[in-house]
């Protein structure tokens, strides 16, 4: 680093998916490896904010938090999807020095470097480096060295081609492309080694792991899953998300390889046809609960999550309905539910029959409660059992450790700090719309 980047603090901040964790994660580690002082909080000369755009509400969070940032001082580093599809709105906002966007993530450090004029201050105008996504780009090596404690998040594929028709991720991520076996092999390998216990596969469309790649060091998303169950010491392996068609009957038959979290987020959307349909999705409702039953018939104590979005255009209360219908009848154990959010460039940026904010904070607040329910539900099923949980670093609110079972349920447990990152068994005694509360505690 030259003099004038020496002793340099920088800061991140990640929105959305678990996939930009990942990524800043990475970024995290480049920087550190090129002298930056990371810290753990603001203020700091230089913020990293790794943006989400898949919602008007995402982004919003992203500009305030750019702003937030200036204020305090710093210079402002703009990275991922927001960045890639709104360069320009995002570097008209004052403190930002760079927008970058999904790609070159290993340049960053260099492209701050020349953002900032050798005195050290910012240029005129930001620096804008956001290449276009181009068919056949090659998967992107991110690798991490230092993810969260206990669980790593892997990913495998990058980007997305279904092109939904609500859904600005495809714009923002780009053509699907995979990495190769051997390389996820080799992270997993690595991440075991170092002590992780769980590995979350992710993707930003995992389901199109292997697209238009050959096969062999592309094989199919189930093999992968299957070969990294044979790395020595894996005890978890967690899959992040699948599109419901994307659940092949190879990727179920996985439910029953002893590593593999029984857990299944699959989001659903709508529990409507005319509604799915509208939405580009590529399944119906009787396939999507086919897909359930099939799951529980292999895992009968598989969590089945969702994300919903309430208030498509057009959506009707009838159609709404079927959806609280559907959401019963799949006895989802956690419900993500979200306002529909108009974003440029997609096609239902243009839909008619748009439903009011009032109506769709109601029906949102409605499948909320429901969720709710639901959860207490899941959660009863394990009173009186002993669950297995693999505890977090940090404890919960109530002084209490915390973690998740295989079938993602939070657990809350008393116990000495030594059960930090390992694997607990605890019996089930009470629970909550959050998770159930665990007694006669010991490690595995
Ligand atoms: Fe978006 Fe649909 Fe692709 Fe998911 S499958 S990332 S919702 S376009």
């Amino acid at each position: 680093m030259s003099d004038n980047m020496q002793a340099k603090t920088v800061f991140f901040r990640a929105f959305g998916c678990k996939q930009n964790q990942y990524e800043t994660d990475f970024l995290r580690e480049v920087f550190a490896a090129n002298g930056f002082e990371v810290v753990d909080a603001e203020p700091a000369d230089i913020v990293v904010i790794n943006t989400c755009a898949v919602t008007q509400r995402g982004a919003a969070k992203c500009r305030q938090a750019i702003r937030r940032a200036a204020r305090h001082g710093a210079r402002v580093v703009v990275t991922g999807c927001y960045g890639q599809i709104a360069p320009g709105e995002v570097a008209q906002i004052p403190g930002v020095i760079l927008v970058t966007g999904v790609h070159g993530r290993d340049q960053i450090v260099s492209l701050v470097k020349d953002a900032l004029s050798p005195g050290g201050t910012e240029r005129d105008c930001p620096l804008v480096q956001v290449k276009p996504h181009a068919e056949g780009q090659p998967f992107e090596e991110t690798p991490v060295q230092r993810p969260v404690l206990t669980r790593a998040f892997l990913k495998v594929q990058e980007g997305c081609d279904d092109f939904c028709t609500y859904c600005v991720v495809p714009y923002a991520r780009g053509p699907s492309r995979s990495r190769p076996v051997s390389a996820i092999l080799e992270e997993a390998g690595g991440l075991v080694e170092r002590g992780y216990k769980e590995i979350v596969l992710t993707g930003t469309h995992l389901g199109l792991y292997g697209k238009g790649e050959e096969q062999g060091e592309f094989p199919a998303l189930s093999e992968v899953i299957r070969r990294l169950c044979n790395v020595p010491g894996l005890q978890r392996l967690r899959i992040s998300s699948l599109e419901p068609h994307d659940v092949t009957e190879d990727l179920i038959e996985c439910l029953k390889l002893p590593q593999v979290c029984h857990h299944l987020h699959l989001p659903v959307q709508s529990g409507s046809d005319r509604i799915l349909k509208m939405m580009g999705r590529r399944y119906d409702v009787s396939l999507f609960l086919e897909t359930v039953r099939a799951a529980r018939e292999v895992a009968p104590d598989v969590g089945i999550t969702t994300d919903i979005i309430a208030g498509f255009p057009g959506e009707t209360e009838e159609d709404f309905s079927k959806t609280l219908a559907v959401a019963r009848e799949a006895e989802f154990s956690r419900i993500h539910a979200f306002k529909f959010s108009a974003r440029p460039m997609t096609r239902a940026y243009h839909f008619p029959g748009k439903v009011s904010e009032k109506e769709k904070e109601r029906r949102v607040s409605e499948l909320i409660g429901l969720g709710k329910e639901l959860s207490v539900e899941f959660h009863r099923k394990h009173i009186g059992r002993i669950v297995e949980v693999l505890v977090e670093d940090e404890r919960a609110g109530n002084g209490l450790l915390t973690g998740l079972t295989g079938n993602y349920v939070r657990c809350f447990l008393p116990g000495p700090d030594v059960y930090r990152g390992q694997i607990v068994l605890g019996k089930a005694v009470r629970e909550s719309s959050n998770g159930v509360y665990l007694e006669d505690t010991r490690l595995r």
